[in-house]
């Protein structure tokens, strides 16, 4: 079949594509003026003090995990339904992800469940320093409550904003919650800089550790062969950061396209017997769409849909597996099926369909008729 929608597409515009060339004519490839404006303009954009730009969003979260002091021993509490990197992060720091399950309707971390986890790790003498909370999918986590559980418990809170740019709960910005906080910019997010993450904070300490970290642990002014700490290469260059700039003063147009297609899935998808559209919580006073997935009831044979819909020239997948029973999680901490029973009965319903902002409605169309075929023929047994 010649025809092929892709799962996933950035929304490159001339005037991007422009900024970039301009970086290309001078001698400024790296730590020049395009990441100190991609900065600026980001800490406005999110309305926190500093903003650091990093190499990619697990640069990020894994400086935000050192600044928070997270040694060989310490735990930090997050969930198991995320991209793995959310909980790679700790393992960098010889540190120990002890997951909290999620709540069945938004799938992001449950705040019971986290102060369960905190009391029993305590309980057990375990070194608990930190929660790490993902905005799953663009929708935010239930912020009062773990605020309040990091205030407390005195935990370090860290926001996994990667997937929710430009996301407000109660009318607030995610990434505005966390004492560190980081958005990422892989070509599937809702902006991108082929590789590349954003680090935010309102604490000039953290702002400073973080521009150290990311260059080799140099010092604040960036002395060339003198180191003060073990740092990383974790820097933006200017390519990156100006692709980021361009896209981020575009952010608006960007989030309002994937609304529009996201709108038009919900239209389509509405009455369409076992199959539930994304929930959106009465705390998600804006939602960022990230990806468009649907659950589907529990008679449905997954796998078989996603055949069917490939055959059409129509790519899906399960999103997300659960991080807890990945092979090298298994293998490492002895996890097993039934260890965290919302996570998983979520990620068996999962599927996220094509989505971009380009996608017009005939493809809309052809992707909700033929699901609808698919679901009609392929029902488990
Ligand atoms: C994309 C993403 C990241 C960061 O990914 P990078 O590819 O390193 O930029 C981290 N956490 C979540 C939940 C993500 O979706």
């Amino acid at each position: 079949m010649a025809f092929k929608l892709g799962m996933s597409s950035p929304d490159l515009a001339p005037g991007d594509i422009e900024l970039v060339h301009q970086v290309l004519q001078t001698p400024y490839l790296s730590m020049g003026p395009m990441i100190e404006s991609f900065e600026k303009e980001w800490a406005r954009f999110t309305g926190t003090r500093f903003a650091v730009g990093v190499s990619s969003g697990t640069a990020g979260l894994h400086l935000a995990v050192i600044a928070a002091g997270i040694e060989p021993g310490d735990e930090v509490i997050t969930t198991p339904f995320s991209f793995v990197a959310s909980s790679n992060v700790m393992l960098y720091q010889g540190a120990q992800p002890i997951f909290a399950d999620i709540d069945p309707k938004t799938m992001n971390i449950d705040p019971n469940q986290v102060e369960d986890k905190i009391q029993a790790r305590r309980a057990q003498g375990g070194r608990v320093k930190a929660i790490l909370p993902v905005h799953v999918f663009g929708q935010p986590c239930d912020m009062d409550a773990l605020t309040e559980l990091a205030r407390r418990y005195d935990l370090t809170l860290i926001e996994d904003a990667c997937e929710a740019i430009g996301a407000k709960y109660k009318g607030r910005d995610v990434g505005t919650f966390g004492h560190a906080s980081v958005f990422a910019f892989y070509p599937n997010k809702q902006m991108t800089t082929g590789e590349g993450g954003m680090l935010v904070t309102d604490d000039p300490e953290y702002a400073s550790l973080f521009r150290s970290l990311r260059n080799q642990g140099r010092d604040e002014n960036g002395t060339w062969l003198h180191h003060i700490r073990l740092g990383y290469n974790y820097r933006l260059d200017e390519m990156s950061a100006a692709l980021g700039l361009a896209q981020l003063r575009r952010i608006e147009e960007l989030l309002v396209k994937r609304d529009r297609v996201a709108q038009m899935y919900n239209q389509r998808l509405a009455r369409m017997e076992r199959v539930r559209t994304p929930y959106i919580a009465p705390d998600t006073t804006r939602l960022s769409w990230f990806v468009y997935v649907i659950r589907l009831d529990p008679s449905i044979d997954r796998d078989a849909v996603m055949q069917t819909l490939e055959q059409n020239g129509i790519p899906s997948r399960p999103y997300f597996a659960c991080i807890h029973l990945q092979p090298f999680y298994r293998e490492r901490f002895g996890f097993r099926e039934g260890d965290f029973p919302v996570t998983e009965s979520v990620a068996r319903s999962t599927l996220a369909l094509p989505f971009h902002n380009n996608l017009d409605e005939s493809q809309i169309d052809l992707v909700c008729e033929t699901l609808s075929q698919a679901l009609m023929s392929r029902t488990a047994s």
